[in-house]
């Protein structure tokens, strides 16, 4: 008999979940235009919208709270923060942010001149926005088989070595300031690079004198798919792994939400002391004193036990294997969904689920409606709402993909949960001709999936028609 495994912790404090009606919950939806988004969360049952910043925190970062230091400069809770960084990821110079994206402002502005290229393994938004914003171009350089749902493959967040190189014979190295590279990667669900790849593109880098510079927000994440699936990494230590895998770089920016275990922080970390001191102006500019960078002195403390809290290996196998309990559920159930199952989301294929809706009548968010309807489980569209208007054509932008990602908060919900999830989308399935397509009556200008609004199709405004309600 396969032996069963549980959480690798149980539960001090509990926060009790709103258990609303159907009738509630399709008044609720109705009032947030059938938009995700702007459901309000006290109406949500099981939030899987983001896995970002929506960690709960252990006893010790709780207790660790009350420590906190809160001078305006030389804090204590900050020396702590950098310790950690410095013993776990291994770099020599690091800057304390107020989440990613502050970390990631200050790189693009110190390295980025204007015509230069930035290449990367797919793109964050905000990372590639503010390479943008500093005069770059952005070139994909990911493997083929990242941009393909239904292939199968152990490291879908692979560079294709070709391809950079191709680059750098195309425009020259000098204008090449960095290759941004994530582990895992987001937009591609949450897929691993390997190690053997890490150490190849830091290679070919070195050779032609480009920094490489992780975005390194799941790189927790990255280290478990590398001991599971790469050739020798089995009985190695997530943390000896994580600190290889950094080794293979010449600096990070890292979202403190995701893999740092924590609400709110971020930092930009780095081996160059001359970038280090001129990122050290810039924190002073845009985040606060460098010995607290927009956070608290208590987010510090709670940061640095998270850092290691995260490189503990049973949280992050009880991690990875509660998404894939999610997901295997569902690839068992014929749902479905991009694979291989990634590190933080579930992805479900909307076109696939729904067939008989067009792009246009917006599968992914009916689908992601319906599903908050059926059970009060929140999850969020990635299709063509998402991928918003073409600026010179003024057509929808159509991407390949239409998904509904199910994103997993970090030692938030049960496997329980997950089963709750899985019942829903099951039954779901199983009546999937009942759901009707989206219009989209309110349209933002920018962004628009955070704001829109839509109404459901048919002719009697039902999202799934009465008679084949299904709680
Ligand atoms: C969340 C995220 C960021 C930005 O981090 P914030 O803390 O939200 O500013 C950058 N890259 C990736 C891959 C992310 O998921």
């Amino acid at each position: 008999m396969k032996r069963r495994t549980a959480e690798p912790f149980k539960i001090k404090s509990v926060e009790t979940l709103a258990m609303l009606s159907y009738e509630e919950r399709k008044q609720s939806l109705q009032q947030a235009g059938y938009n995700t988004f702007l459901i309000d969360s006290k109406d949500v049952y099981i939030d899987l919208l983001t896995d970002s910043g929506t960690t709960a925190m252990s006893d010790a970062q709780w207790g660790a709270l009350m420590t906190g230091d809160e001078a305006y400069a030389g804090s204590k809770s900050w020396k702590k923060l950098e310790k950690a960084v410095r013993d776990v990821y291994g770099y020599q110079f690091v800057l304390p942010t107020h989440q990613g994206r502050g970390a990631e402002n200050i790189l693009s502005q110190l390295k980025i001149q204007k015509g230069d290229y930035v290449p990367g393994n797919m793109y964050f938004t905000t990372t590639r926005a503010h390479q943008e914003m500093n005069g770059a171009t952005f070139v994909d350089i990911i493997i083929d088989e990242a941009h393909d749902p239904t292939i199968e493959h152990p490291f879908k967040g692979n560079v294709d070595l070709a391809k950079l190189q191709r680059l750098i014979d195309k425009v020259g190295a000098e204008k090449i300031p960095y290759v941004c590279l994530a582990v895992t990667v987001n937009l591609a669900g949450g897929q691993p690079v390997s190690m053997e790849n890490m150490k190849e593109v830091y290679e070919l880098c070195q050779k032609h004198d480009i920094d490489v510079m992780l975005d390194a927000t799941r790189c927790v994440e990255n280290a478990f798919f590398i001991k599971e699936r790469e050739a020798g990494q089995a009985n190695r230590s997530i943390a000896a792994i994580l600190k290889e895998m950094m080794s293979y770089s010449d600096g990070c920016t890292m979202s403190g939400k995701k893999d740092c275990l924590v609400n709110i922080g971020g930092f930009l970390a780095m081996n160059d002391e001359d970038l280090y001191i001129r990122s050290r102006e810039l924190v002073v500019v845009y985040e606060g004193m460098p010995s607290y960078g927009g956070m608290a002195g208590r987010d510090m403390e709670a940061m640095a036990i998270g850092i290691r809290e995260a490189v503990d290996d049973h949280y992050i196998a009880h991690r990875i294997g509660q998404v894939r309990h999610l997901g295997q559920q569902l690839i068992d159930a014929g749902i479905p969904v991009v694979k291989p199952i990634g590190g933080h989301a579930v992805f479900l294929d909307a076109r696939a689920f729904l067939p008989h809706l067009s792009q246009e009548e917006f599968p992914a968010q009916a689908l992601a409606a319906a599903l908050y309807l059926d059970s009060g489980v929140r999850s969020m569209e990635r299709g063509i709402v998402s991928a918003g208007r073409d600026i010179t054509t003024g057509n929808h932008n159509k991407p390949n993909l239409e998904l509904v990602r199910l994103t997993i908060p970090r030692r938030v919900y049960t496997n329980n949960h997950m089963d709750v999830v899985v019942d829903s989308i099951v039954d779901l399935y199983e009546k999937r001709d009942a759901i009707c397509g989206l219009k989209m009556d309110y349209e933002p200008p920018t962004l628009r999936f955070f704001n829109a609004r839509f109404s459901p199709l048919s002719a009697n405004g039902e999202l799934i028609s009465e008679e084949n309600r299904l709680l």
